[in-house]
This record gives C-alpha cells, structure tokens and sequence, in this order.
C-alpha cells in the first residue's frame, strides 16, 4: 500500500487555518498525528488533493486540567499524574488507546474526530474491489445492512465517552467565527456512519474544556477489545458520578463503539439519582441503556454480544467508580 501525492499545507494560526479551509472548499482533510487518516489514505478511502497539516498552529497545542488542545497527544495526558488524579475516567480511557506508539503521535482531537469503522471499509483497495465497494466509499449499496441507504459504521473513540460524562464542552472554529458546544453535540443524532458530525464545512476543533464543577466525580472507562494491547474498542462504557455513602448524588453514563456515535443516557442515569445504586440495580441499568442500543455486525465480535456486554461493563464501571478515588 503508499499513499498517492497530496499537496500539504501549514498554517501557523487558526486564522489562517480557517481561510485556507475555505478557499480548499472540502477538497481537503486536517491532519493531526495521521494515525488514523493516513491508513485510511493508503487504503484509498476518501482521499482528498490538500492536507492541512495543524502541527505548527501553537493555540492547539498542550493542555491544562481545564483545557486540553486539539492537538494535544494522548502520550502527554497520560504521563500527567495531576490530570490523571483529576479526570479518572478520561485518564482510563487515554491509556486504553491502541498502543504507546501509536499515543505519541495520536492526538485528542483526531481521536474524537476518529472516522467510523466498519470491517468492510477498513480494507484495501483491492479487498473493497472484489467484494463490491460500499455507501461509504466509490460504491452505492451497505454490505451490513443492504436493504437501507445508511451506513452503520461504528464510532469507535474511546474519549469521547469518557469526556461525555465529564459535561465537556468543544470549542470549534470556523468561517463564522468560534462556537462552544457540549462535546455530545459534536455527533449528529440523526446521521449515519457517513454524516456523523454536525461541524459546518471548513470548521475544526480548537480545544476540549472540562468544566471545574465536574472535578471530584468518581469514575471509570471499560472497554471491550479483541486484543487487549492494541485494538479499538468493541464497545466503551465510560462512568462518572458522585456518591454520599451508598446514595447516588449524581451519575452520567456514556456509550462508544456501539453506534455510529457516542451517546450519553442522563434519563435513565437522572431516574438513579437519591437512591442507593447497588449491584442488582446497577445490572438493571445498564440493561435499560442495552435495550437502546443496535450495533450491527460490523466488527469482529458479534452485535449482541455486544449489546449484551453493555450491562456487565455498566455494572462493573459503577462498583469500581464508586470505590475509586477522586481529586
Ligand atoms: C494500530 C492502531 C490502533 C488504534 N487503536 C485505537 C483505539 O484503541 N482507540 C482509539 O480511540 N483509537 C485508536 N486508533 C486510532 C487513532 O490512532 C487514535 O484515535 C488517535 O487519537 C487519532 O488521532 P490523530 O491525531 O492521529 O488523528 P488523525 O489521523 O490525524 O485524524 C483523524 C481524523 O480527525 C480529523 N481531525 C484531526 N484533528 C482535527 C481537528 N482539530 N479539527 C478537525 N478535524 C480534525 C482528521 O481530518 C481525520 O479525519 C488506532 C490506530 C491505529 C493505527
Ligand atoms: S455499514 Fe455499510 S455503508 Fe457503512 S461502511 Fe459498512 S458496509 Fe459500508
């Protein structure tokens, strides 16, 4: 596999990143680290004439416990000890992507931006070829589902979870100036694998914030995976709550690798609220979230497998969250 000629720009501000987005008018991708856009180039997905390269934008860069940089590695978040103590879930989750090689170049902003995957798009040229290319790339039928005109590629980040259930907000960036969103807005709730984000065409991600009023909540990122060391997730369950002895004060629960996008359950996690939270009821939540829940066949393991690790995950997440520590 190599990757065919692309011309590579580098802009130094996001000024002038956001102009030159518009003058390529959506004959371009950003890349961050290129550890997921690069792959998918040399499987030719989606190729694009221009990258916009956001190594050299300085406002991207590095992080605080309050604002991480779109372009802030996975690496430097999870050598912090004092970001580590302050967000447990997202530290889980952080440490729980691919492998360390991969984290030191892998940024946070690509990895919320992750394309969606599906086992008959992750594949070369020549595989999709033989088979018959697919909606989401050269081809006009879905191999998961052929009946429908819509792509079930799975979202398949494992922070975005993790920041969902820390009210984190994205600050994007765009030909009508900035916005800030909650991050779970970034995803289209009534999108598919293809049109999954509700960005506006030349808008990028500037920065995640993590709210102060979130410090102190106790949680934890399960994941899924095949390989333990080095695969995306099957499915991610990210917890954060706050308990006074065995009553819940507060809870969030928030679903990936499940859908083509993350999803956050606050009616089902708000009806838990005042009461005691034990196993039992623990298990009878996380079916409630499962029963909301279709993946499809489209990863290695099967769909209602899945389905059905959601209310083990959610049950295990709750009693390790509410015993660990929090800042
Ligand atoms: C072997 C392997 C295993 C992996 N395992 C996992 C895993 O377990 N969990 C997981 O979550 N990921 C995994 N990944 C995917 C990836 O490495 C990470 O998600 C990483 O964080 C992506 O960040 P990046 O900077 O490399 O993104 P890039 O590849 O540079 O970009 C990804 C996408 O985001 C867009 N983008 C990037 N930054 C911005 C921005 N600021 N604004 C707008 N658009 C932007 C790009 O245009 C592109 O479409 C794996 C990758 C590999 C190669
Ligand atoms: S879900 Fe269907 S359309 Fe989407 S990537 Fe898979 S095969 Fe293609």
């Amino acid at each position: 596999m190599h990757l065919d000629p692309f011309e590579l720009h580098r802009p130094t501000t996001v000024g002038e990143t956001v102009r030159l987005a518009g003058s390529l008018a959506g004959r371009f991708d950003f890349l961050a680290g290129g550890t997921d856009l690069l792959p998918n180039y040399k499987m030719h997905l989606n190729l694009k004439p221009h990258l916009i390269a956001l190594e050299d934008v300085a406002e991207l860069r590095g992080h605080t416990l309050e604002r991480v940089g779109a372009m802030a590695r996975l690496a430097d978040l999870e050598r912090d000890e004092e970001f580590a103590r302050a967000w447990p879930a997202l530290h889980d989750a952080v440490q729980e992507v691919a492998t360390p090689l991969v984290r030191a170049s892998g940024t946070v902003g690509g990895n919320l931006l992750l394309e969606t995957r599906c086992f008959f798009f992750n594949q070369s040229y020549f595989w999709r070829a033989s088979l018959g290319f697919c909606l989401k790339a050269d081809g006009d039928r879905c191999h998961v589902v052929p009946q429908k005109e819509v792509c079930y590629a799975t979202f398949s980040g494992d922070l975005a979870p993790a920041l969902m259930v820390l009210d984190a907000e994205v600050e994007v960036a765009g030909p009508d100036g900035r916005r800030r969103l909650p991050l779970g807005a970034l995803y289209d709730a009534q999108g598919d694998g293809i049109r999954r984000l509700t960005l506006s065409p030349g808008e990028l991600v500037v920065a995640v914030h993590l709210p102060r009023a979130a410090r102190g909540r106790k949680g934890r990122y399960k994941k899924l995976r095949v390989r333990p060391t080095f695969d995306f997730p099957e499915l991610g369950v990210a917890v954060a709550g706050r308990w006074d002895g065995a009553r819940v004060e507060e809870l969030r629960i928030a679903v990936g690798g499940a859908d083509p996008r993350p999803r956050r359950f606050d009616e089902l996690t708000q009806a838990c609220v005042g009461g005691a939270l034990g196993d039992a009821r623990a298990r009878e939540l996380g079916a409630a979230i499962a029963a909301t829940v279709r993946p499809v066949h489209n990863t290695f393991l099967p769909a209602d497998y899945r389905r059905r690790m959601i209310a083990v995950y959610v049950r295990r997440a709750i009693a390790e969250a509410r015993v660990g520590s929090a800042a």
